[in-house]
């Protein structure tokens, strides 16, 4: 069987975080308002309405292509991208053409263990439309609406050359593109809320050096809809080149209940929108001063804190990669080691302990009750083995729970100290004297029996005895019996 060539690019459509509209004073926040509340002549487009850009759109947006490492064009120009929609009232969408915000990018990310590079095309800003409703308990029988809240809310869509090799890689390549705008504050990149949509384009080919036919797939609305759309694309493309079947330039929807792309119209092409420079908003300039000033505020991305995390803390990548991946969690992270520098042990239980307990409570560590200096307090007695790791992961939870600090919660649990290691010498001499079955089935090779011995030290002191301990003060014990 002959090899194929994969060929994907993407085209993301990121809300940037403002408070008002791209042309209007009307509120970005939407969700779960009353349709038709947002809105005013501007950004429903009726007749003699003037738009006015918002400052702050274009400030998110440079601070995109300028975290991509776009080049910046020195013009800003936006163009009328006319085409009928029920939930476009002014008939035309306005958006960016020939002059974007910022060209010939890069983003780096991680895939299957190697470094991936994808070239980004173009950065440019646009006003999200409407949308029309179907379905709700407001609409009658038979009948479908139209909510204009959305009309006119800055987008920055971010789209790539096809340099994208596989499902997995495109699935990897948003998620460290979602980190970059969060970390930058240009969006909140929540891909079930539709502030970041994806749209993908997807070739196969038998021949390295021919792109196949491109086709469209839109309607993924997670991460995962983005990987299985691909992986379902791809095989069918490459199921019709295997019968020698054509494949037709379309675009499909994802159905995410169906699990397949279905055909959805023919693509059109840049002509049939008739794009034209908006004779409402000139072109204008930037300042080089300006973009200077925006350039300052870019805080270390992911890929160079993941890089300084591994140099300056020996973290191994894998993990240092989760770890930067919410510039939140990354920040917790270094403030609590300014108290408990110990970054192997605290990246630990971070990855495990914070993360579980923050998916637990569905809550992102900004909206947790626990502090950076709580974490370093708790660490430092398990470090000093006053208290035993299962006994710190119980009140870890409980300060999750309850915001409450370490000394309280063992104050008020009546979880005593096993800080002697006499005291727990004198238990596990007792264990031995208790078992000698035990102790003489260890004796003659049994490993088990060793875990069981473990168990009755735990047994007796509640969970308190730190295991590692008991266990070295056992072999000790029982080694010098011999
Ligand atoms: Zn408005």
């Amino acid at each position: 069987m002959k090899d194929f060539y994969v060929t994907i690019g993407l085209e993301v459509h990121c809300q940037l975080l403002t408070q008002a509209k791209m042309f209007c004073r009307c509120s970005t926040d939407y969700i779960g308002k009353e349709p038709n509340t947002l809105i005013c002549p501007v950004c429903t487009g009726l007749p003699g309405a003037l738009p006015v850009l918002n400052r702050r759109v274009l400030e998110l947006a440079i601070r995109t292509a300028l975290a991509l490492r776009c080049e910046i064009l020195p013009q800003v120009v936006f163009h009328r991208k006319n085409y009928f929609y029920p939930d476009l009232p002014k008939g035309y969408q306005i958006s960016q053409y020939d002059f974007p915000i910022g060209v010939r990018g890069i983003v780096e990310f991680v895939s299957g263990g190697s470094k991936k590079r994808v070239r980004i095309k173009r950065v440019h800003v646009e006003e999200d439309a409407g949308k029309l409703i179907h379905e709700g308990p407001s609409l009658p029988w038979n009948s479908s609406g139209v909510d204009f809240n959305r009309c006119g809310i800055p987008l920055v869509e971010i789209v790539t050359e096809p340099d994208l090799r596989s499902p997995e890689e495109a699935r990897d390549y948003l998620i460290m593109l979602r980190s970059i705008v969060r970390y930058i504050g240009a969006s909140d990149g929540n891909m079930e809320e539709g502030s970041l949509r994806c749209d993908a384009n997807v070739s196969v080919s038998r021949d390295v050096e021919t792109l196949g036919t491109k086709v469209e797939v839109k309607n993924m609305n997670s991460f995962r809809s983005v990987f299985r759309a691909l992986q379902y694309e791809i095989d069918r493309q490459k199921a019709l080149l295997e019968k020698e079947l054509p494949i037709l330039q379309e675009t499909r929807h994802w159905d995410e209940t169906r699990d397949i792309t279905v055909a959805a119209r023919g693509k059109e092409e840049a002509e049939d929108y008739r794009y034209f420079p908006d004779p409402d908003l000139l072109p204008f300039s930037i300042e080089p001063k300006d973009l200077e000033e925006i350039a300052k505020t870019i805080p270390e991305l992911p890929l160079e804190r993941k890089e300084r995390f591994m140099v300056e803390y020996e973290l191994p990548e894998g993990e240092a990669g989760v770890l930067v991946q919410e510039k939140e969690v990354a920040d917790f992270f270094e403030e609590c080691l300014k108290e408990f520098h110990k970054p192997r042990m605290l990246c630990n239980w971070m990855l495990t302990e914070v993360l579980k307990n923050l998916n637990e409570l569905e809550i992102n560590i900004t909206e947790s009750k626990i502090s950076p200096s709580n974490l370093a307090e708790l660490l430092k007695l398990v470090d000093k083995r006053e208290i035993s790791g299962t006994i710190a992961k119980g009140i870890l939870e409980e300060m999750f729970k309850t915001g409450g600090r370490v000394k309280e919660i063992i104050a008020r649990k009546g979880i005593s100290f096993i800080t002697n290691e006499r005291e727990l010498e004198k238990i596990v001499r007792e264990t031995i004297e208790k078992n000698p079955q035990s102790v003489a089935d260890y004796l003659s090779g049994k490993e088990k029996a060793l875990h069981f011995l473990i168990g009755q030290v735990m047994k007796v002191t509640r969970g308190q005895a730190d295991p590692e301990l008991a266990k070295n003060l056992l072999l000790k014990e029982l080694n010098s019996g011999e």
